[in-house]
């Protein structure tokens, strides 16, 4: 015997088949449209097949959405509506030809209006699927509109209203098919060229629409040239649209077909072949014409070139934007990159040296991230850095330029007014960083602190002396313990080295300090024959490291001067130029630079100085 669940799962299994059961059915009410014979009997039963196949397909529908239950299900009635429409064409059109050899316009009513079902259908889904705007998929959808708008005007609807011995009221209705055909065309091709599930209800629904409007075509054409004859092969493409309508209805990947997705817009090679082929047509028509003798439709064709000319600049113009928009955007933040900083960073740097405005870069860098990548793992490590990335961005003002400056490190170009603006600005952001862990995997806690080194750009200084500046400070930031900030503004000026534990007491001595060491070692350093140039910022992040290293803190004993000594040794040629390394021990050497640590310089402490 059965347990519930088994039956259940064979009922489902059975469903899920159901669309190929319905398809196998409706071939056969087909195949016996064509083998009735050819009598008064023989129309009749054949007219009774064609409605049956055309309105079943509404009750394949209906059933498909008690079923399958999609969400929403209003676009699934739409295309019920729209069949139901067209099957009381059928039948209005066969009970008033009975009567009367003119075309009936209550059929024509009926047939146009399943037209309007099918593209408010298509309309509705395409806005479910691609819920995003989408301005690259609606200039391409309107330039492959175009391109069919002049194929369908030139061989299809020119020829119907220009046609002769038609009554009014035919030629309008003969018109308005191949009009509809184009706007059902048109939110079709929107619909293909947005993102979305693609299952096999996708297909079956696009397998209708085409062989629909494959159909409607070969009767218009094929009634201008008089050739159509009712029960013909046409009959078969609109009847096996059906069946593939049912079917998508049926098939239980129709719930998610309106499921929203990511958006397509990029011009992926069979598109940009597409776009060609549109693009090409108003020219190809012409010489088509051309070659046939016929009558050319040149107005048409050139005003279908301008708008399709149009178009594709604005096309261009949008992905040209959107290069820009990837060039300029670091993929795993969404900050600006290190290249638009630096074109940012000149444009800058030249308006403040010419209108002396105010300008100043920050330089951050994640504390110990090496060890939060050896704990958590690699991908732990990016979410910290996207973490760290929107917190920097949303304690930045909307006009700061905040990038991606390397791997762990990210930079803000600002327009603080002076030092101590620059490190209230800096102390916001490390404390706002820092406030509380980041939750990695939605769970983990990982305790995140960053060291800042700024500067502000007065006197101006060009934007690699910026970048020497900030970077000097951020050096003497780690150097002094992390988690801080470290703010100059070159040789003349620099600002305190602001450590969270440091006590405001203390700053103006230590200001005070630096800016007198920095004198010293500014001069010595001019002073000596075989000296390169070296800039104010590096002689001021010099003194600002050693100041930063050797001032005590609460919870942070100075560092011995010994092991303040081999730092800057270990800097020697990698952060500050040897020979003003050299320069400086030589003066701490001999006592001139000072000490912020009262304890002596131990005697057993050798001083060596590298050549
Ligand atoms: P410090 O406090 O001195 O800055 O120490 P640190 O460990 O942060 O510095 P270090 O420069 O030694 O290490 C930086 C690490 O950042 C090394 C590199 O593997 C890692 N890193 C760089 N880019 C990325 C990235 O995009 N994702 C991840 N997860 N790690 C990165
Ligand atoms: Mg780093
Ligand atoms: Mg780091």
């Amino acid at each position: 015997m059965d347990r519930p669940g088994q039956a259940a799962a064979r009922t489902t299994s059975a469903w899920s088949r159901a669309w190929i059961a319905w398809s196998a059915a409706a071939l056969l009410p087909i195949a016996g449209y064509y083998t009735v014979p050819a009598t008064d009997a023989g129309a009749v039963l054949q007219t009774v097949l064609y409605c049956l196949v055309s309105g079943s397909t509404a009750v394949a529908l209906a059933v498909g959405i008690r079923r399958h239950r999609p969400r929403p299900g209003s676009i699934w009635w739409l295309f019920v509506a729209g069949q139901v429409m067209y099957t009381s064409g059928d039948v209005t059109y066969y009970i008033a030809s009975q009567h009367d050899a003119s075309y009936p316009v209550a059929a024509n009513v009926l047939y146009l209006a399943q037209y309007f079902f099918v593209a408010a259908a298509l309309v509705q889904l395409t806005r479910r699927r691609s819920p995003q705007r989408n301005t690259a998929a609606l200039v391409d959808t309107t330039i492959l509109a175009v391109g069919a708008a002049v194929l369908w005007w030139v061989f299809l609807i020119h020829p119907t209203v220009t046609a002769p011995d038609i009554d009014t009221v035919d030629r309008v209705a003969a018109t308005a098919y191949p009009v509809m055909d184009l706007c059902v065309l048109t939110v079709a091709i929107r619909l293909m060229l947005s993102g979305g599930v693609r299952q096999p209800a996708y297909h079956l629904l696009l397998a209708f629409l085409a062989l629909n409007l494959f159909a409607d075509t070969a009767y218009g054409l094929l009634t201008l040239t008089g050739s159509f004859a009712d029960g013909g092969w046409t009959d078969a493409l609109w009847l096996l649209g059906y069946v593939a309508l049912g079917a998508a209805g049926l098939h239980p990947s129709m719930r998610h077909l309106a499921d929203p997705a990511e958006p397509r817009s990029g011009a992926t090679p069979y598109r940009v072949v597409l776009l060609g082929f549109a693009t090409a047509m108003a020219p190809a028509v012409l010489v088509v014409q051309n070659l046939r003798g016929a009558a050319r439709s040149d107005l048409v064709v050139v005003g279908a070139s301008a708008v399709l000319f149009l178009l594709v600049l604005v096309r261009m113009a949008g992905l040209i934007a959107a290069q820009r928009r990837l060039a300029i955007t670091d993929a795993l933040t969404g900050l600006y990159t290190r290249r638009f900083l630096s074109e940012q960073l000149r444009v800058e740097s030249e308006r403040a040296a010419r209108s002396g405005g105010p300008l100043a870069l920050l330089l951050l860098d994640v504390d110990h991230f090496k060890r939060i990548n050896d704990t958590y793992g690699h991908p732990a490590g990016d979410q910290v850095l996207v973490e760290v990335a929107r917190r920097l961005r949303a304690t930045c003002r909307a006009g700061d330029v905040v990038a991606r400056f390397g791997g762990e490190e990210f930079a803000v170009l600002t327009t603080a007014t002076d030092p101590q603006h620059l490190t209230a600005v800096a102390e916001r952001i490390r404390t706002q960083i820092n406030a509380v862990p980041v939750l990695v995997d939605g769970h983990t806690p990982v305790a995140v602190t960053v060291s800042i080194g700024g500067t502000t750009a007065e006197p101006p200084q060009t934007p690699d002396e910026l970048v020497n500046a900030a970077d000097t400070a951020l050096y003497a930031a780690k150097r002094g313990g992390r988690d801080r900030v470290v703010v100059t503004t070159g040789l003349a000026d620099l600002a305190p080295a602001t450590a969270p534990e440091a006590h405001p007491g203390e700053l103006p001595e230590l200001d005070r300090s630096i800016q007198d060491w920095a004198a010293v070692v500014g001069e010595a350093a001019r002073r000596r024959a075989d000296a390169v140039p070296v800039p104010a910022s590096a002689i001021a992040g010099l003194c600002a490291a050693w100041a930063v290293m050797r001032a005590p803190g609460p919870g942070k004993p100075a560092m011995p001067a010994g092991e303040a000594r081999a730092e800057l040794r270990r800097c020697r040629g990698v952060q500050f130029p040897p020979h003003l390394v050299d320069e400086f021990l030589v003066l701490e050497a001999n006592g001139v630079i000072g000490t912020l640590d009262p304890a002596p310089v131990a005697a057993d402490e050798p001083v060596t100085v590298a050549a």
